[in-house]
């Protein structure tokens, strides 16, 4: 399958869940929206993306992105990017599923969409 990178087709602004990752264009399903740069940690932060076992990365753009039950995105651990699993509409949210992919939140929270706490895989 050929990905094309829509890096510059992003806003990072106010959101339902605080700031967060917006297209600003309309974007296919199985996209690859952004490749994640940074430090590799071996804990997870408030900002972390996990990419692999004990293996979270700090992104500018990865660490702005907002949970949703229901998301617009999935990460792809092997290559570090965050992929489209739907069409995207201009002005929606970038969001993914942090149950998909942390095992432990170092901050847990109350989703807005189903009123449950999240705290990743580990539950
Ligand atoms: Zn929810």
């Amino acid at each position: 399958m050929q990905y094309e990178s829509v890096l510059p087709h992003f806003e990072i602004k106010e959101g339902i869940q605080g700031v967060g990752v917006f297209a600003t264009t309309d974007i296919p399903e199985n996209t690859v929206l952004f490749t994640m740069h940074g430090k590799i940690l071996n804990q997870p932060t408030r900002t972390s993306v996990q990419v692999g076992h004990d293996q979270h990365i700090e992104d500018k753009i990865g660490g702005r992105v907002n949970h949703a039950c229901h998301p617009t995105a999935r990460v792809n651990q092997a290559d570090r990017t965050m992929i489209s699993v739907r069409p995207i509409i201009k002005g929606e949210e970038i969001t993914f599923d942090y149950r998909e992919n942390e095992d432990k939140l170092a901050n847990p929270f109350v989703c807005k969409c189903c009123n449950k706490e999240i705290r990743g895989k580990q539950g």
